[in-house]
């Protein structure tokens, strides 16, 4: 392993000169993931299918992409590069979105302008047994990525008040449990059952709804 790649910083990308077709300037980051991604993707085949399609201005691919040193690189190339629009392509989203949703707000981007591709779980760790049908299957998805990367807009979150009161539809085991579980959170909940009250969970359903500060109708 390279020097460059014990520190996760980028081992190996392209940026084109301007803005193409689409007016967008995107950089894309592929990510090896120490091997997790690389043993089963060729990722340098990944970076040179997708380098020319419109919009990206960069494309790399990192041995570790959450890692500091390469989320400043990006940071770098936002500024550099007048970047509007980022993909990173590595795991699920579900482990990274939050990193680098704050990488992007931190580089001056609105967060809502990175797209997430899956290339870990759903291609280097789905097919091991197929190391060019996973790089191809790669190489669509972060195209899709990036397809949707263009059409993504600057986004402000909004807050909504909510009423924290909750209604459970039935009064039987699993309902009471909803029921239950919603008030041990802090909603006021009501249950509503066809039936008299003693078919809830049983003759003791009243109690157990006034100590668990329910109401029944
Ligand atoms: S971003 Fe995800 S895939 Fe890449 S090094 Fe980090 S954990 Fe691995």
């Amino acid at each position: 392993m390279s020097a460059e790649a014990a520190s996760g910083q980028t081992v190996n990308g392209a940026i084109s000169s301007g803005d193409r077709a689409s007016g967008r300037r995107i950089g894309v980051y592929v990510c090896q993931c120490g091997g997790n991604i690389s043993d089963y993707v060729s990722v340098d085949e990944v970076v040179a299918a997708v380098k020319n399609e419109p919009g990206v201005v960069v494309a790399r691919s990192a041995m570790f992409t959450c890692s500091d040193a390469t989320q400043q690189e990006i940071i770098s190339d936002i500024a550099e590069q007048q970047l509007d629009g980022i993909v990173v392509a590595s795991c699920s989203p579900k482990l990274h979105t939050f990193t680098f949703r704050e990488m992007a707000r931190r580089a001056g981007l609105n967060p809502y302008l990175y797209t997430q591709v899956n290339l870990r779980e759903q291609c280097s760790w789905a097919h091991t047994d197929d190391k060019s049908g996973a790089t191809e299957k790669a190489k669509r998805l972060v195209r899709a990525g990036i397809a949707r990367t263009r059409f993504t807009l600057a986004l402000d979150p909004l807050r909504v008040e909510t009423v924290p009161r909750a209604v459970v539809v039935g009064g039987g085991v699993a309902g009471m449990r909803a029921a239950l579980a919603l008030a041990e959170i802090g909603l006021e909940v009501l249950v509503v059952e066809k039936g008299p009250h003693n078919v809830l969970v049983g003759p003791g359903a009243e109690e157990f709804a006034r100590r668990h500060g329910m109401g029944l109708i």
